[in-house]
């Protein structure tokens, strides 16, 4: 059953040869009064819609904008408890410390699976009714063997794009020994949690990981067949962003405080440096430098960082705001960053973009361009989205023709 998406104001495809925005890696590419047609889930042919063949099924976009859905590379999904209270008082002037994240731990741990399950899919749906149709999700909340190992089991049931996220912060019973937790994590927790997970990630960073520690963690995952990821440079200076680079990591998550080596060595590398502005945002930081980043022929992403402790928000369009507000991305960069740089981050090359071939993740905006997603900030403009094909507008299945 093919469907014919037509009359669409403004077609995202994004393209995947290097150049132009967005970095080496790709460019941000837009066909306007387009047409797209869907097949077995996949895109079938993109294109003006003055030119489009028939199909099986046909939908009127009405002017609206459609994109390829947004893939968030960086999510913490799986926790109990909230931390409404410390953004309050964060926001009354106490600091944000890495430390806070042993409250989660403790709701984590004392939570049943089902309670964990429960605000898991909660928030997997909140994602992708806010167009979010790729996600990765991390563990990092249960620092026991049985509580990674249940955290990373949880994560399989909603995505394939699971991390190991051992390597938080060093649970309080381990204050004494971190080497101990080190261990811990390269070791038994490890051999439980990797099954079930396709990337291992750590927090280097003062007050959680030094550079040494999470060079054993990114090894020890990596000879366990999991690919690297990296919490770096996100408080203060750091070896987290070279650490990424030399591990071949796919993603150097928050680069907020980089110093020219870094960037240099990002620019040098096929790794994508993750921006996640919510977080500036909700701890009042400064955001990091996307368009030093940027010009010097880095990749970059952009994802929510969706915890409950640092940034609680589900939004990818607030994240495109402040990318272009707060850190002068233009609109295109930004969507690009949002959907085909994600994809760069999760190392796939079928979500992202809308070449023929490509998974049929599409998102279709109450607006007629992408630019409406930094233009009309806090305004909720998910009209609809496919999901492999399968299309849900105004909270309702498409099933045939639409007006
Ligand atoms: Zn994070």
């Amino acid at each position: 059953m093919s469907v014919l998406i037509t009359n669409i104001g403004e077609l995202v495809t994004n393209r995947p040869e290097p150049g132009g925005p967005g970095g080496r890696e790709g460019g941000f590419a837009a066909v306007a009064r387009a047409a797209l047609v869907i097949d077995e889930g996949r895109v079938a042919w993109t294109g003006p819609a003055s030119r489009a063949p028939a199909a099986d099924q046909a939908v009127d976009a009405g002017g609206r904008a459609v994109l390829p859905g947004f893939v968030d590379s960086h999510a913490h999904l799986v926790f109990a408890g909230e931390r409404g209270a410390e953004f309050a008082a964060r926001m009354a002037g106490q600091p944000y410390r890495a430390g806070g994240i042993r409250s989660t731990v403790a709701a984590t741990r004392a939570a049943s699976d089902d309670q964990l399950r429960a605000n898991l899919r909660k928030l997997a749906a909140e994602m992708l009714a806010q167009g979010i149709t790729t996600f990765e999700c991390k563990s990092g909340y249960g620092l026991t063997v049985a509580d990674e190992a249940r955290s990373v089991a949880l994560a399989a049931e909603v995505t394939p794009e699971v991390t190991y996220l051992g390597a938080h912060v060093v649970p309080a019973e381990y204050e004494a020994d971190p080497a101990g937790y080190v261990d811990l994590v390269c070791g038994p927790m490890l051999e439980a949690c990797a099954p079930r997970a396709r990337w291992v990630d750590v927090f280097c960073e003062r007050g959680a990981f030094g550079r040494d520690e999470a060079a054993a963690v990114l090894a020890a995952g990596q000879g366990a067949g999991l690919r690297a990821r990296v919490h770096a440079n996100q408080l203060g200076p750091g070896p987290g962003v070279q650490l990424a680079v030399q591990a071949g990591a796919a993603s150097a998550d928050h680069c907020t405080h980089l110093d020219d080596a870094d960037v240099a060595a990002l620019a040098a590398s096929d790794t994508v440096a993750t921006l996640l502005p919510g977080v500036e945002f909700s701890t009042r930081q400064p955001y990091p430098d996307a368009r030093r980043l940027i010009d010097a022929g880095a990749t970059v992403a952009l994802a929510t960082d969706c915890n409950p402790g640092s940034c609680f928000t589900s939004s990818m369009a607030l994240c495109i705001a402040l990318a272009v507000r707060e850190m002068h991305m233009t609109t295109q960069e930004a969507v690009w960053a949002a959907t085909a740089g994600g994809a760069r981050a999760l190392r796939r090359d079928d979500v992202g973009h809308l070449g023929v071939g490509a998974r049929a993740d599409l998102v279709m905006l109450e607006a007629p361009s992408h630019a409406y997603l930094a233009y009309r900030p806090g305004v909720p403009l998910v009209a609809g989205f496919w999901l492999a094909g399968e299309g849900v507008i105004g909270g309702e299945q498409v099933t045939g023709l639409q007006e």
